[in-house]
């Protein structure tokens, strides 16, 4: 596995619509673990094949629930992986959330963004089988994030208001139950 570059900024591979998956090749392969790596590396909790500039519809999202007790008593968080080719939104909930993102191809900015509290994805794993996923709250939120690279879409392209876009400041820990990170 390698961990290769993620692009940033205006770079023309996340402004285009990625080509769709027509068979799992060795090359889609070796992008799913190169993908996974990087993804692990960043650390981010999600990553699009066109962040590595690669024009394949493919997503990669690994996340776990922080655990509400102390971390002294509480489990260790399990982490899910989920790799989906060609993934599709079949579902959305009515509901829709107001959350604050970060993109590891837009360094150093977060901003607020309105996404569907849930959502169905269908698409195709790793062996090219055709999967459904159930996914809500933040989970929903990083493949909505993840599948609009896709399409060329940058969250910065769907604020609430251009207003809520701003710099993120080392250190500095934001109040309350305020939760912002780099997505993917
Ligand atoms: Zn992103």
């Amino acid at each position: 596995m390698t961990v290769r570059e993620i692009v940033v900024g205006d770079h023309p591979a996340l402004r285009r619509k990625a080509r769709k998956i027509v068979k799992v090749t060795p090359e889609i392969r070796k992008l799913i673990e190169d993908l996974i790596e990087t993804m692990r590396d960043a650390p981010g909790v999600g990553l699009a094949a066109p962040q590595v500039a690669a024009n394949e519809r493919l997503i990669v999202v690994e996340y776990g629930e922080e655990p509400d007790e102390p971390a002294e008593t509480a489990e260790p968080i399990k982490k899910k992986l989920y790799v989906v080719l060609n993934p599709e939104i079949a579902w959305a909930s009515e509901e829709t959330v107001v959350g604050t993102e970060g993109c590891l191809s837009v360094p150093g900015w977060l901003g607020d963004v309105s996404r569907y509290e849930a959502i169905t994805v269908k698409g195709l794993n790793r062996e090219g089988h055709k999967i459904t996923i159930k996914v809500e709250g933040w989970l929903a939120r990083i493949f909505q994030h993840e599948i609009d690279h896709l399409d060329g879409i940058l969250y910065t392209a769907k604020l609430v208001s251009p207003d809520t876009l701003r710099r993120v400041v080392e250190g500095q820990e934001e109040a309350g139950d305020f939760r912002a990170e780099a997505i993917g």
